[in-house]
């Protein structure tokens, strides 16, 4: 699949603004994007730590899949991304090796990627998101 590093990794929070100091003021990180992905029903806050950033989720909407991952689960660590140079290319060889795809077909996310999520029934129960920076 050639995955190159973990682009991200992505937390649920109930609320940006109460959950950005932590990351500001005591892990020393800065906030240097705060971006709304509609289709998602999330606002995202961004840290970078070296090539790795951490990807606040607050959910928008009682619909929204974070809303109800942080109802069941409470607020945490909600998906793990990988960079991978081909998408399409992982995402058939992960269909062809069995697993069960949430995006057949990669769409737009936060910062420009092009994303796509892997079924947690079949990554061990880790959501797995696959992300190209296609520009
Ligand atoms: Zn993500």
């Amino acid at each position: 699949m050639n995955l190159t590093h973990i682009e991200h990794i992505g937390i649920a929070v109930k609320s940006l603004e109460t959950s950005i100091p932590y990351y500001e003021q005591v892990l020393g990180l800065t906030c240097y994007n705060i971006e709304e992905v509609a289709d998602q029903k999330v606002k995202t806050a961004f840290f970078k730590v070296g090539q790795t950033k951490i990807e606040l989720l607050e959910p928008t909407s009682e619909e929204s899949t974070i809303a109800k991952f942080i109802e069941k689960r409470g607020e945490g660590v909600h998906h793990i991304a990988y960079a991978v140079g081909n998408i399409e290319g992982a995402l058939a060889e992960a269909e062809m090796k069995g697993v069960q795809l949430i995006d057949k077909t990669p769409r737009g996310g936060a910062e420009g990627l092009t994303i796509a999520f892997l079924h947690p029934k079949f990554t061990g129960g880790v959501l797995t998101e696959l992300c190209e920076d296609k520009n």
